[in-house]
């Protein structure tokens, strides 16, 4: 029986062309700026990003934990969406590791509100007030389901920062696909934020890794406190160069997933009404609310079909290793679980 697993788009493996790239990329110790295959990845997602430089990470948490300490937020306030990932989904990190205080805010489905985040910016005036360091943007917005975050938002939102003095990271892991929706240029997300991180491993098709980029002041900070977090990776060119792959012949199925999670969300949602929430499906991420998910997940699996379930909610993920069959495979599945004694 063939398994569709549309847990999340990180269970993709490494193409051919990502294997072949591995054995042949040139090495050397990249926590001492000797590796030339992490040089190049580097020098090429600046470049993508529209920053001055950029900076390979084992992960997204290390990406935004090095952010978070290079933003200097120890001790101040950092303006994050309620559902975001860097809040509610890094074991507490942005604390227990950077030292800021969370500044948690409801957005429009994942979407935060310019005016809100204003008036919620606290300045140094008041000696009782931590004050506000950083605004945290999430696009796509994962536990929302993908959802993008418009660039007249970002722009605003940029605008509400500058005049406030402070500074604005963005938690891209799913950049890619986010672009895709909007049909720009990844640069042109970019330029509303100060430091931006995108996942190598995730729409990209890359095996590990990603990228955090930003100008050379704030980079030289990063990547003390990438150091400091145990980020410094040595013959990291076997990983860079898989990368490269992934970003030099970028994987153009973004789109593809797009459609199969539409496809996939307009037939689980005429299977029982109620089933999905959101009224359209963006990106590559499709929820959908039943009583006792995991259960239903599990039954699922047992069908071959693989996703995520917790509490009322079930995620699926499109990505490369998916397709029509699966999707196919996944509604039929659930209308059996439906019907069933
Ligand atoms: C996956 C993800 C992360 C964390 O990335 P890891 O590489 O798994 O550490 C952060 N933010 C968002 C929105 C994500 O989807």
């Amino acid at each position: 029986m063939r398994r569709h697993d549309f847990r999340s788009d990180t269970v993709t493996l490494p193409t051919p062309a990502m294997m072949a790239a591995i054995a042949r990329a040139p090495l050397g110790d990249a926590a001492r700026g000797d590796d030339p295959t992490v040089n190049e990845l580097e020098r090429l997602a600046a470049e993508i990003t529209g920053k001055e430089e950029a900076l390979f990470l084992p992960s997204g948490a290390m990406a935004n934990l090095a952010a978070l300490i290079a933003h200097d937020c120890r001790g101040g306030e950092v303006i994050v969406e309620e559902a975001a990932h860097i809040y509610g989904s890094e074991g507490g990190g942005l604390s227990v590791v950077a030292g800021a205080i969370a500044r948690p805010i409801r957005g429009e489905r994942g979407i935060l509100a310019p005016s809100v985040i204003a008036t919620a910016i606290r300045g140094s005036a008041d000696l009782a007030l931590a004050p506000t360091r950083l605004i945290c943007l999430e696009n796509t917005h994962n536990a929302s389901g993908g959802r993008v975050m418009p660039l007249e938002v970002m722009a605003e939102i940029h605008a509400v920062a500058r005049a406030a003095g402070i500074s604005v990271h963005f938690d891209g892991a799913r950049l890619f696909n986010a672009a895709a929706y909007l049909g720009a240029p990844i640069a042109a997300l970019c330029q509303y934020a100060d430091s931006v991180w995108f996942a190598l491993c995730k729409g990209l098709g890359g095996p590990i890794g990603a990228i955090l980029a930003g100008d050379a002041a704030f980079m030289r900070k990063a990547r003390r406190a990438a150091k400091m977090l145990g980020g410094g990776m040595r013959q990291a060119g076997l990983i860079a160069a898989p990368a490269i792959v992934a970003l030099q012949d970028p994987y153009d199925g973004h789109r593809r997933d797009h459609e199969l999670a539409r496809r996939l969300a307009r037939g689980l949602a005429a299977l029982r009404p109620g089933l999905l929430d959101a009224p359209e499906v963006q990106t590559n991420i499709v929820n959908c609310f039943i009583d006792d998910a995991a259960a239903v997940t599990r039954r699922l699996g047992e069908r071959g079909v693989l996703a995520i379930g917790r509490g009322r909610k079930i995620r699926f993920v499109t990505h490369r290793q998916v397709d029509d069959v699966s999707v196919d495979a996944a509604i039929a599945a659930f209308a059996d679980i439906l019907e069933g004694p």
